[in-house]
């Protein structure tokens, strides 16, 4: 593991390890350290906010991943297809570039519950640019349309025809999905929406999610599955990106590449 940021008072910040079990406070520094790993004299109080922190974060990765597994195998989904797309995507995926990461159903998708049986492919293009996601979206329907069969044609990206990866692509496929009850449609999800929100939470390293946590405990928010909860259990600023939860953070933004 590596070091572990965690917020001091004020913007003051310390680097925690948690392996040789050390802080660069001044109370670790100067009193703390002279007593042995496995003491409890030897927590300064941003140590044990870090174990805390990682044991919590532990048990959400899992939970959340759990929550994921439910929704695949719901009824209303057709299970010998889930099986097969199961299959085919990890070729089709593995052999695009651009894809940082990606994702096959997910409950907190605003588009996957409860309304239409959609099986909602969650997509973290490595550019944020118009004409690679373009490009990323097109090489995926192609790669799926190959191995297929599967009920997918660009066309369905937007109404003249043209690909536009962003917002409107969503609800047109959406719309598009609604009116299809019974087909299982694959619904990609881009940077640009959602995802970019849900992201903080899934695609960073333990470390770089305690350093968050530590923050944003600080502020009263609880950093879940579906995102930031303030005090009264509202999601946080659900249309913001995550540029502009960092910004609220205080954080200076930091790239998915270098949150791990
Ligand atoms: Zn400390």
């Amino acid at each position: 593991m590596k070091t572990i940021e965690i917020k001091g008072s004020k913007d003051k910040y310390y680097e925690v390890d948690l392996n040789l079990m050390t802080c660069s406070c001044r109370d670790f520094t100067y009193r703390k350290c002279h007593h042995e790993i496995g003491s409890l004299e030897r927590l300064c109080k941003h140590l044990k906010e870090a174990i805390i922190i990682v044991d919590k974060l532990k048990a959400l990765h899992f939970s959340s991943s759990e929550e994921r597994m439910d929704y695949l195998t719901r009824s209303d989904l057709d299970q010998g297809l889930i099986e097969k797309i199961k299959t085919d995507l990890p070729k089709v995926m593995d052999s695009i570039d651009d894809i940082i990461l990606y994702r096959l159903g997910d409950i907190s998708m605003k588009y996957s519950v409860g309304r239409v049986p959609v099986l909602p492919l969650i997509i973290l293009p490595a550019y944020d640019d118009r004409s690679v996601r373009c490009s990323t979206v097109s090489s995926i329907i192609n790669g799926l349309k190959e191995i297929g069969p599967y009920d997918l044609s660009i066309s369905d990206m937007s109404s003249d025809g043209s690909m536009k990866p962003d917002r409107s692509v969503i609800e047109i496929l959406s719309k598009k999905v609604v009116g299809h009850l019974s087909t299982l449609r694959i619904l990609p999800i881009l940077a640009g929406y959602n995802f970019d929100y849900k992201s903080l939470f899934y695609t960073s390293s333990l470390e770089f999610m305690t350093k968050l946590i530590s923050i944003s405990s600080r502020m009263d928010l609880e950093l879940t599955g579906s995102g930031f909860r303030t005090e009264n259990g509202d999601l946080l600023g659900e249309e913001w990106t995550e540029s502009e939860i960092f910004d609220y953070l205080g954080l200076p933004y930091v790239d998915h590449d270098d949150r791990w």
